[in-house]
């Protein structure tokens, strides 16, 4: 694995958000208790972005002297079931940003492939790329003696932009959101409640 690659992985969601900071509103930043440490070196800061079905809001803390790691992602204004459907066809769509709470379930199609949130799940925000590293990360943990090496290496070619592929994301709440490279290839559907 090269250079650029293992950065997109190292990437942290702060990181990610000032990157792509002229999409977000950066909103507020503060400093306050760390709730691991207990020390006054926690800062905390408040973006949001504005998708068709309400404003999201990030929060993304960090403790300067523990380390401690603090996100969460939510729509401040509708709460309805929703569908984001990324077509990626071309590598600049993998720079597409995923902005995905705990709530969401991310699917895969191409690849048969569906990550549910489990009751520890994370917040994170990332690219389309990045999302495709957490999910090889994943794979790693499941597999047994390279079961899943075809998969693997057809997740890997996606990365590198040599093939076309969906991603799906699907939040009960409509906390998540995909910020697209083009516009166009973003579909947003509304879900029954
Ligand atoms: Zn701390």
């Amino acid at each position: 694995m090269g250079g650029i690659e293992e950065t997109a992985r190292e990437k942290d969601s702060l990181d990610v958000v000032s990157q792509y900071s002229k999409f977000f509103k950066k909103i507020d930043t503060f400093t306050g208790t760390c709730p691991s440490c207990g020390k006054s070196t926690f800062t905390i800061i408040e973006f949001t972005y504005n998708t068709p079905y309400g404003n999201i809001l990030v929060i993304s803390g960090y403790c300067e002297a523990c380390g401690y790691k603090f996100s969460d992602i939510l729509n401040l204004d509708i709460h309805r079931p929703i569908k984001l459907i990324l077509e990626i066809r071309e590598p600049n769509d993998l720079r597409s940003l995923i902005i995905r709470s705990k709530t969401a379930k991310i699917i895969l199609p191409d690849f048969g492939i569906e990550v549910h949130p489990g009751p520890a799940a994370l917040p994170y925000i990332t690219t389309v790329d990045g999302l495709l590293y957490r999910v090889l990360d994943i794979l790693e943990l499941f597999s047994n003696g390279g079961k899943c090496k075809q998969l693997e290496n057809a997740i890997n070619s996606a990365i590198e932009g040599k093939r076309a592929f969906t991603l799906i994301i699907e939040d009960p709440y409509g906390n998540s959101a995909i910020i697209p490279y083009h516009k166009s290839r973003l579909t947003i559907e509304y879900l029954k409640v």
